[in-house]
């Protein structure tokens, strides 16, 4: 099966092909080998795609929120009509297993479905005053936006951007990653065919130097949002700090797991250990750093290991798989580097801990006894690797969860009602999954604290992070 997606650029309601573009190779991560080529957008095409957000947004903005949810619902019908072919090329370019690939084109539908409906329901609000005296408070649309998302989820996160910032009125120009430039294309394809007026939406491949720094530049744009590393996100925060620009910074995290004894420990492992290998660890939420009560730590380590020496790893179109490979090149290098590094401290290895022999695969692997000093229980690993240590008291647990800088997820496993409680009040992130991984849910806020960026998306909080406030007081 081939990576059937055509890959252009669009820009005010026009595709624009390769022909006169510089054009850069994307390889299917299974086998390393490349399997299409993108166009990259040029100086020329981005002060084409900033003229065209400018222009369109006063229409945009003042057309009826019926007719802007209209667009947004057939999208969402569109994605997911196209679902199983977008599915594939996700996986061909991504890596991810068709299963987890064609979920998030579904999950994509969901988010255009909701920002529809919720950009209806923005009241604003009345204040009290004197009969005859009039002040409100309204929200309005920032104006042009630039979008920059990653490879790991890169349909999802895209629209998570792209939605919201449209329902909210708001013009967009969005960069996607290099790694996956067809499903982000599909996405487009979807709001072209849904009848999305010239201008309003455009997608640009490229550089990500120069598309960053002309876009933010620019006075057209008046937000950014990020979703990626941290070290990217302060970068494009100093950039937009010359505007001086609204952003919303999505970075990095570094998941703590907490196992109290009074879990149910088969069930517990039963949803940590799939959870952990989901997309091959690539996810910023994604559960890393176990820490384990004293009395449960063996058994836990055994029941993870045998769990994750069953995981099957492969090509993510074929059925039998459970796991693809990783995203890029990058990945497995990074990956063997943090666990070189852990077994040299002192780390044991439980399960895998080794590169694949094609493409970019990497094997689930678990860590055990990792000592705080290790580079992997520092910087996030974004791969198939977990970390344990235990632990013994609640007050320690809560400190090594918090000793991060990062604070983006937090998990733990408890029966006890009133511990829940204090772990949901104490524990630094900004989402705290208690028995559960369900956090990435349309309608709940999804963002991080400490250097995990700030700012949220999903929720009435996403549409918001789209809109500026006005009071508008009338004697
Ligand atoms: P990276 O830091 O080079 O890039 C991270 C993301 O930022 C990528 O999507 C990339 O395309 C984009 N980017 C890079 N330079 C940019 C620029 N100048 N302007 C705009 N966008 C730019 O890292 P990488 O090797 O692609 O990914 C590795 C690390 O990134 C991981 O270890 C992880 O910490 C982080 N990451 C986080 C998320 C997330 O969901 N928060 C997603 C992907 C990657």
């Amino acid at each position: 099966m081939g990576y059937e997606t055509e890959l252009k650029l669009f820009i005010d309601g026009a595709w624009k092909s390769g022909e006169g573009r510089d054009a850069h190779a994307i390889v299917n991560p299974a086998t390393a080998n490349p399997i299409a080529e993108v166009p990259y957008a040029s100086r020329a095409d981005l002060d084409e795609a900033l003229a065209a957000a400018d222009r369109a947004w006063p229409d945009w903005r003042s057309t009826d929120v019926e007719k802007r949810g209209a667009i947004l619902h057939q999208t969402a019908k569109l994605l997911r009509e196209r679902a199983d072919d977008i599915g594939r090329t996700l996986t061909q370019e991504q890596g991810k297993i068709f299963a987890e690939a064609k979920a998030e084109v579904l999950g994509s539908a969901q988010l255009f479905d909701w920002y529809a409906e919720e950009a209806k329901r923005d009241y604003g609000r009345t204040l009290v005053r004197p009969a005859g005296q009039l002040s409100r408070v309204i929200r309005q649309p920032v104006g042009p936006v630039a979008t920059f998302s990653p490879w790991n989820f890169p349909i999802y996160l895209l629209a998570k951007k792209v939605s919201a910032a449209l329902a909210s009125g708001c013009t967009v120009i969005s960069r996607p990653p290099h790694e996956t430039p067809g499903c982000t294309t599909e996405l487009f394809r979807a709001l072209a065919d849904a009848g999305i007026p010239n201008g309003v939406a455009q997608l640009v491949h490229g550089d990500s130097d120069l598309i960053s720094r002309t876009l933010i530049a620019s006075p057209i744009i008046r937000k950014i949002s990020f979703t990626g590393s941290t070290g990217v996100g302060r970068h494009l925060m100093k950039l937009a700090a010359d505007g001086p620009k609204r952003v919303t910074m999505e970075l990095g995290g570094h998941a703590p797991v907490l196992i109290f004894d009074d879990c149910d420990l088969e069930k517990t492992l039963d949803m940590v250990v799939p959870q952990k290998f989901r997309n091959a660890g690539q996810v910023c939420v994604s559960p890393t750093r176990f820490y384990v009560q004293s009395g449960i730590y063996e058994a836990f380590l055994k029941g993870f290991a045998t769990r994750t020496q069953k995981v099957s790893v492969g090509d993510g179109l074929d059925a039998d798989s459970r796991m693809g490979p990783l995203a890029n090149k990058r990945r497995p290098e990074a990956v063997g580097a943090l666990i070189d590094d852990a077994k040299a401290k002192g780390a044991r290895v439980l399960a895998g801990g080794e590169r694949g022999d094609t493409g970019f695969f990497f094997q689930p692997t678990l860590l055990a006894d990792v000592p705080n000093e290790a580079e992997i229980m520092n910087e996030e690993p974004f791969g198939p690797v977990a970390v344990s240590r235990p632990f013994d008291t609640f007050d320690e647990a809560i400190e090594q969860a918090n000793r991060l800088p990062f604070g983006l997820a937090a998990f733990a496993f408890t029966e006890n009602g009133r511990r829940a409680n204090l772990l949901g009040d104490t524990i630094e992130a900004g989402m705290v999954g208690i028995n559960t991984f369900a956090l990435s849910v349309v309608d709940a806020p999804f963002g991080g604290v400490k250097e995990s960026g700030f700012g949220s998306e999903g929720g009435k909080e996403g549409l918001e992070s789209y809109q500026v406030v006005k009071a508008i007081h009338q004697a």
